[in-house]
């Protein structure tokens, strides 16, 4: 049985790449010791897969930062800006993922968003009218020649022209079907030189597919392969597909004469029924995604070989056994996860156990040695799990009531006694929560759980942090205060640590963009809350200040959305859980005094399906309601923000607005400022604050900058209901920029008040 694995994580397994990024961008290393770097964890990883036999290896799944950015620079999609800097080509990579501020100019990255229905974010090219695409980088043949060089033939990994296409961002009149030709020459071309080199097989990922495509886009994607594979050389061609079905293309994809097509069977509710109903080219090797490559538990075996067989009818010998989705959004291993207690452990699979994982199933199935005995250690994975039920959870699951979900009074009666407790200026500033995170805030975390220090001391230099950032912030003259979030290392890890029913791990890291990893931890079983959690950090915080101090929260759906979820029980049913433990802590951060509240849902949109059909019938119908059934229960002075991530919303604004909040601040100063107009149509009644600056790089904005920005909101947004906020948390920031950026900021909103 042959094994395919789409691709593999690349950050390295102790975050190699990551340090040695970070200290490349402060100029402590050379660009040689970066690329030498780099080039040791694409040797590990080709090794670690060549040690478990799998038979489809890839290369160029490496990238720097991002894939997608990799692609448009192989294609010369670089937006004069950034060629103008005059930099190497690593620099001018590295300006387009981060932004470049230095003696050779001042320029934005371009922007981030979510690739597809993931925690990873990819770059998004942008394409105007005199943007030269044409193949200008050679980085795919060299890695393919480099993992051959290393004994390992592998298959050539590259972003598909039809998801670029679509994923690009048109700044001009042209559009992705004006410029397919040229993408499609310069992928023809980079075929040619891969065949020269004698690659066998290119893989080309084309997620996109996955969504809902109109006859337009399906055209155009049938245009681009018929031209490829009439152009192809010696090397085979196997598209792959991953997070879903491809319902709307699967006729067309299959009288396509792809030598492979990978196609999601986890995700992809539909991908059986399709494979029965239309069949299968009998020329064309089925790469079936079987290992789930989004979570971490153990494949059951038995499932998979019932599988593998039946399609093995439909379809005969040509299957592949392959991973779901690329490894990128799993952990690399098991390995150093001593502290976590063997039946836990057994329990999982990261990128390496997975590995173990196709090298088993195809042992079992080709009946090798001990097959049996794989098999049957495994089957008695499924049978029962320590510490993962609580009867008193469930049963307060099972007793919410509909009014449970409401919060009265209406939303335009609390604002008005909001404004009167309040007593706000016009355009109020505030952050989004964290300040940064430097090296003390680390070290005292750090020297705390390894028993270094005391508890008294860890909580006392937290709140001397606290008490430090008050006084900054009164200083800055912002309006309404945070208490900093020293003490949390990560947004849901933090929250998950003071939850039964969650487990963690020590390096279990996941890239979520260039350099940034997440370490998401695991639900075990039903989630209850154990102990408060961020009161007294709050109300310290409070004591510190007249000010108005926020209470900072991290809500249910992000907190499901970023740890790695039961298998066993609905996403729903852990949602509701862990909405009815924040909402505890809700409550006792108002009985504490804490007049706003901030519920982060920084990942709202990260499970919303990839298919517009099944939005509400399969998310929002019950993620929003788990929301609202957070802060339902406080009193109408009581002021609830929420705050998310990308201002990708436009689409799902009446469920946002539903959430039923009094304000929301979102990501807004990278993307274009086309969500105000859609707040407008909608009548959004939220008071609003959308980004004025971005926060993902360290450049200063100017007042000046801040000042349009603001102009341009106000323009479609009622005075009485914007705000005025970065576009995210400081906590990756430094002191220093993060002082000039915030007084910068109040500054603006002053000019503004005054006009
Ligand atoms: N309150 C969090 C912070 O400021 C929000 C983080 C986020 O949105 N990712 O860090
Ligand atoms: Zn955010």
């Amino acid at each position: 049985m042959r094994t395919s694995v789409i691709g593999y994580p690349r950050i390295g397994k102790n975050r190699e790449l990551k340090f040695a990024s970070e200290k490349f961008f402060k100029n402590e290393i050379s660009e040689a010791e970066l690329l030498s770097v780099a080039s040791e964890i694409r040797k590990g990883n080709w090794e670690s897969q060549k040690k478990a036999n799998i038979t489809f290896i890839s290369s160029n799944d490496f990238s720097f930062y991002d894939n997608v950015l990799d692609t448009a620079v192989l294609l010369n999609a670089i937006p004069k800006r950034y060629q103008e800097l005059g930099l190497s080509d690593l620099e001018t990579y590295f300006a387009m993922a981060r932004g470049y501020q230095g003696e050779k100019g001042n320029v934005k990255a371009l922007a981030m968003k979510k690739w597809f229905n993931t925690n990873y974010h990819y770059l998004v090219p942008e394409i105007d009218d005199d943007t030269e695409i044409r193949l200008s980088g050679n980085k795919p043949i060299e890695e393919y020649k480099e993992a051959k060089a290393q004994g390992v033939e592998t298959k050539v990994q590259l972003i598909g022209p039809f998801t670029f296409l679509k994923l690009s961002r048109y700044t001009g009149k042209k559009t992705a079907s004006d410029v397919a030709p040229a993408v499609v020459s310069a992928y023809v071309e980079l075929l040619k030189k891969l065949s020269v080199e004698g690659a066998q097989w290119i893989q080309f990922d084309e997620p996109y597919l996955v969504r809902d495509l109109s006859s337009e886009e399906i055209k155009l994607f049938t245009t681009i392969y018929t031209t490829i594979l009439a152009e192809k050389n010696t090397a085979k061609i196997l598209l792959q597909t991953y997070f879903g079905d491809v319902r709307d293309i699967y006729s067309d994809l299959i009288a396509l004469p792809f030598d492979g097509i990978g196609l999601d069977f986890l995700e992809g509710k539909q991908t059986a029924t399709l494979l029965a109903e239309f069949g299968f080219s009998k020329e064309t090797i089925l790469f079936a995604g079987l290992l789930n490559g989004k979570n971490i538990w153990k494949n059951q075996y038995e499932k998979t070989l019932s599988t593998i067989t039946s399609l093995k009818k439909t379809v005969g010998e040509n299957v592949v056994l392959s991973t779901s989705c690329s490894l990128l959004h799993v952990p690399y291993s098991l390995f150093g996860e001593d502290a976590l207690p063997k039946e836990y452990i057994k329990h999982f699979a990261f990128a390496e156990e997975k590995l173990q994982e196709l090298s088993e199933i195809s042992r079992i199935f080709e009946n090798e040695a001990g097959a049996e005995e794989i098999l049957s250690a495994n089957k008695a994975l499924f049978v029962s799990r320590v510490d993962s039920t609580d009867e008193a959870v469930q049963k307060r699951v099972n007793s919410i009531s509909d009014g449970d979900y409401e919060r009265r009074p209406v939303f335009a009666e609390r604002e008005k006694i909001q404004k009167e407790k309040l007593n706000l200026p016009l355009f109020p500033t505030t952050t989004i929560g964290s300040f940064p995170q430097t090296q003390d805030v680390r070290k005292n975390r750090q020297a705390f759980r390894k028993g270094e220090i005391s508890k008294e001391e860890y909580i006392a230099f937290n709140k001397e942090k606290i008490q430090s950032c008050i006084h900054l912030q009164e200083e800055i003259g912002l309006d309404v205060l945070v208490h900093g979030e020293f003490e949390r290392n990560d947004m849901v890890e933090y929250f998950g640590e003071h939850l039964s029913g969650y487990v963690f791990t020590r390096q279990a890291w996941v890239q979520s963009y260039g350099t940034r990893c997440v370490k998401p931890p695991i639900i075990w079983g039903d989630v209850s809350r154990k102990e408060p959690i961020t009161v007294e950090w709050s109300k310290f915080a409070k004591s510190c200040t007249n000010k108005p101090v926020k209470g900072m929260l991290t809500g249910p759906v992000t907190i499901l959305n970023w740890s790695f979820p039961r298998e066993d029980i609905s996403i729903k049913e852990s949602t509701l859980q862990i909405a009815l433990a924040i909402r505890d802590e809700v409550l006792d951060l108002e009985k504490a005094g804490i007049d706003i509240i901030q519920i982060d849902e920084a990942a709202l949109r990260e499970k919303l399906p990839l298919r517009k059909s099944d939005w509400y019938s399969e998310y929002l119908d019950w993620a929003i309601p788990a929301f609202r059934l957070v802060h339902s229960g406080v009193r109408p002075e009581t002021q609830v923000h929420t705050h998310m991530c990308y201002s990708e919303f436009t689409d799902i604004i009446p469920a946002i607005d539903a959430m039923d909040a009094d304000v929301i601040t979102f990501e807004a100063s990278r993307s274009d400022l086309l969500i105000l107009d859609a707040l407008m149509e909608n009548h959004f009644k939220t008071e609003v604050g959308p980004g004025v600056y971005d926060i993902h790089s360290p450049r200063v904005p100017s007042v000046e900058e801040i000042v349009n920005a603001l102009t341009k909101m106000r323009e479609k947004i009622s005075d009485e209901k914007l705000w005025v906020n970065p576009d995210c948390g400081l906590k990756t920031r430094g002191d220093e920029e993060t002082k000039a950026s915030l007084q910068n900021l109040v500054a603006a909103a002053k000019i503004v008040r005054e006009k």
